[in-house]
């Protein structure tokens, strides 16, 4: 995934801390429900954590014992833990990089969920006319780069790397659950769309083990299972940009749903006056300069967390196009222009039951 902290473990936990309490400053943690008893089959809450792609995976679920918690969400991160073998990026042996190590032009045969995840990301690249493109990878290592050193990606590295992006030259034939990269130099990055899917991967795993009262939550991607016990929903609230401030921009009340925020407050490099996030826009290889926060509601948090990344691409009113032209999505955009900062929201974002 995007953020992990490869070869160094110490530094990838520091990393997973600084992000988690990154996080919890932009108030993108959910404010859990009461620590109520349940109704019917006296349920408890129950709260589990553990580091997983570059930031800290919080399991709140609701079950009649420890022991079936603790069952549940071993398993749950079990499967968060697999994931993440699978589509980071930072390890040389994941899937997803053994794939973007074969010859170009060779169908490989791969699993069936990095398939799933990379088919889910091919029609999220089509509705959002490529501004969500996992083939991105070149150009965000060039800017994993300039983060670092504060220097602009050298013209001609950006554009030998912009040849090999581009969500058309990445084929799949679901027949054969076959994938091709079709140009050298092809890398890909599930870093829009990962934890996300991953967030649902896990509540399906809860389920499985009979826990339903669930929330799953990595840092800005939340993915909500039934209510606690006796609530309508998992309260979830949605930072300010002004990382000083303690108030939350919005408070939502989620069941059966996701919210994925993504901003340019975290990551981003600031070089000759103009900042740059680590959202790319795929066609032109250059950092986002735009000041967005985008949160997105949708069913799924693979969606919740790819269409956020396309809105912040796409900007305001395309964005909201986007998101109106599907059912089930919602948007909360703030964007700052100097000191000031605009609210703009999606027609169903008024729809979703919440308490604002
Ligand atoms: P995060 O929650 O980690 O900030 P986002 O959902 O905002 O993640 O996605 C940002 C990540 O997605 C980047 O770090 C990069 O790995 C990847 N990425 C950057 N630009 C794009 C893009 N246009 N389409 C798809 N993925 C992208
Ligand atoms: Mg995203």
């Amino acid at each position: 995934m995007a953020s992990r902290g490869g070869d160094s473990q110490t530094l990838s936990l520091m990393k997973c801390v600084r992000r988690f309490v990154y996080a919890s400053l932009l108030g993108l943690m959910a404010c859990w429900c009461g620590c109520q008893s349940g109704s019917k089959a006296d349920l408890q809450r129950f709260e589990f954590k553990q580091p997983h792609m570059g930031t800290m995976f919080t399991i709140t679920l609701y079950a009649p014992d420890e022991a079936r918690a603790r069952e549940a969400s071993d398993a749950a991160f079990e499967k968060i833990a697999a994931l993440d073998r699978m589509m980071t990026d930072y390890d040389p042996e994941s899937e997803l990089m053994q794939l973007c190590q074969k010859p170009f032009g060779q169908p490989v045969r791969v699993s069936e969920e990095l398939f799933d995840v990379l088919q889910k990301s091919q029609r999220m690249a089509e509705l959002s006319d490529g501004a969500f493109d996992v083939t991105v990878g070149p150009v965000v290592r060039l800017w994993r780069r300039a983060r670092r050193t504060e220097a602009l990606p050298p013209a001609d590295q950006l554009a030998r790397a912009r040849e090999s992006v581009g969500w058309r030259k990445l084929k799949l034939d679901a027949g054969n659950k076959t994938v091709t990269l079709t140009v050298p130099g092809m890398q890909l990055d599930l870093g829009g769309i990962g934890k996300g899917y991953t967030a649902d991967k896990a509540l399906e795993v809860l389920r499985g083990h009979g826990v339903n009262r669930a929330l799953v939550a990595a840092s800005g991607d939340i993915a909500a299972g039934e209510p606690p016990p006796g609530k309508h929903g998992w309260r979830v609230g949605i930072g300010n940009m002004d990382t000083q401030a303690s108030s939350l921009a919005k408070t939502l009340l989620l069941r059966n749903a996701a919210v994925s925020t993504s901003g340019d407050s975290e990551q981003f490099v600031e070089i000759g006056g103009k900042r740059y996030s680590h959202i790319v826009d795929p066609r032109t290889g250059i950092g986002v300069t735009e000041r967005l926060q985008v949160s997105v509601v949708a069913r799924h948090g693979e969606d919740s967390d790819s269409v956020d990344t396309a809105v912040s691409v796409l900007g305001v009113e395309r964005g909201l196009k986007l998101v109106e032209s599907q059912a089930g999505l919602a948007a909360f955009i703030l964007k700052k222009e100097g000191n000031k900062t605009k609210v703009f929201t999606s027609r169903g974002f008024e729809r979703i039951p919440a308490e604002w």
